[in-house]
């Protein structure tokens, strides 16, 4: 490697030799201006030389002399000195740049590799301080990132492996002939399969809500007819099972700027769940009402009820207050992380209430009204 080479791969190094030709710069003009400016003040020192001492040319050669070795002598110790401070000041900053940089280097040679833990010190609030502390959010986030990634891959995991672990069991029971070739074993098998098919397109949609990638077709809309219509489509559902439902909205409510297609699966999802959670005689009531710049609407059912425990989790991917119970139902605990990514995406929020297990639950969510 040559020294250019060395050089230019040290930043330290190279703030050292800028200093150093600052220096040699200053010097070299200091020296042009003595060599300029010290005949003159010379001539001058002679001539009052002369008047005090009269003209010895002895005295006078040793005076010259000792004038010109005193001005070199200043420009040398003047010329050590600034290199002293030039050493002294590369270090210093040296140090303090170059040291934050390698950290920095170091850690994200370790994210590269896969270990994201590793966080650069913030010793300053200058520039490089804030470099570090973006670096460090990137870390953070990239930490979390990857941290979802790999639950959701252990989610998903999990998720597959009842249902084929079924399909599987009951496939090895027909071909060992422990089970009969009957139309109902064939049945569940086709169940199992339909609720994969389903898993894996409230999947997709789920990791695309994640990532923000679900485009919003908004519009301005009325709230109530897309309220009257998904309960519609459900009151088959909600008549056969033997659960009450009703819709409770006033003459006039704000529109809001929604996609129409996405508001509906949420309320439809709501209602769903409502029906899912209430046995029969229960009901279930929508109201739709403003409250100043928002309108808000709420699915309540006299069903199941929630802990505050569960209440606090049910938006969470995959959380399901009874695995077994829901299984049977055919959830995934994907719906409402679904709703909450929609609602969201539309600049409201969601949120559940329940007086307790058996109370029934309210899910209710807001948002901007177009006043
Ligand atoms: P799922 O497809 O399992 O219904 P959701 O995300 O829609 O998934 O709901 C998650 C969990 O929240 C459900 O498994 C259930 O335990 C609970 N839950 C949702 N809605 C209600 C409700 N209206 N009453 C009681 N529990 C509910």
């Amino acid at each position: 490697m040559s020294l250019w080479h060395f050089i230019c791969q040290r930043l330290g190094l190279k703030i050292l030799l800028a200093n150093v030709v600052v220096i040699i710069v200053g010097m070299a003009v200091l020296v042009a201006t003595t060599t300029f400016t010290s005949p003159n003040a010379l001539a001058d020192h002679m001539t009052r030389m002369e008047t005090l001492m009269g003209r010895d040319p002895q005295i006078l050669a040793e005076e010259r002399q000792s004038f010109i070795l005193a001005v070199n002598e200043v420009l040398l110790i003047s010329a050590g000195a600034a290199l002293i401070a030039a050493v002294a000041v590369s270090l210093f900053v040296t140090r303090r740049i170059v040291d934050p940089i390698r950290a920095m280097t170091e850690a994200s040679r370790n994210i590269a590799a896969g270990d994201y833990h590793k966080r650069v010190q913030m010793l300053e609030p200058d520039e490089l301080g804030s470099l570090a502390g973006s670096f460090n959010q990137m870390a953070q986030q990239l930490e979390q990132t990857e941290r979802k990634r790999v639950e959701l891959m252990g989610d998903v995991a999990h998720e597959l492996r009842t249902p084929l672990a079924s399909i599987r069991s009951t496939m090895e029971g027909l071909v060992d002939g422990i089970l009969p070739p009957e139309p109902n074993i064939f049945i569940g098998v086709q169940r199992e399969v339909t609720r994969l098919q389903r898993l894996v397109q409230d999947l997709e949609e789920l990791s695309r809500a994640e990532a923000g990638q679900i485009a919003l077709d908004l519009h301005p809309a009325d709230l109530s007819q897309l309220i009257q219509m998904a309960a519609e489509r459900l009151r088959p559902q909600y008549a056969d099972k033997g659960v009450a439902l009703r819709v409770d909205i006033p003459s006039f409510l704000p529109q809001v700027r929604v996609d129409a297609g996405r508001m509906t699966q949420v309320l439809i999802n709501l209602l769903g769940n409502a029906l899912q959670y209430t046995s029969a005689e229960g009901s279930v009531v929508v109201r739709a009402w403003q409250a100043g710049a928002n309108v808000q609407v709420a699915v309540q059912d006299t069903g199941v009820g929630l802990t505050p425990e569960h209440l606090a989790r049910i938006f969470e991917r995959f959380y399901r207050v009874d695995k077994s119970r829901a299984r049977i139902g055919g959830g995934s605990g994907i719906g409402l992380t679904i709703a909450k990514h929609l609602i969201e995406a539309h600049g409201g929020r969601i949120w559940a209430a329940s007086d307790g297990v058996g109370q029934g639950s309210a899910f209710t969510f807001a948002l901007p009204a177009m006043l």
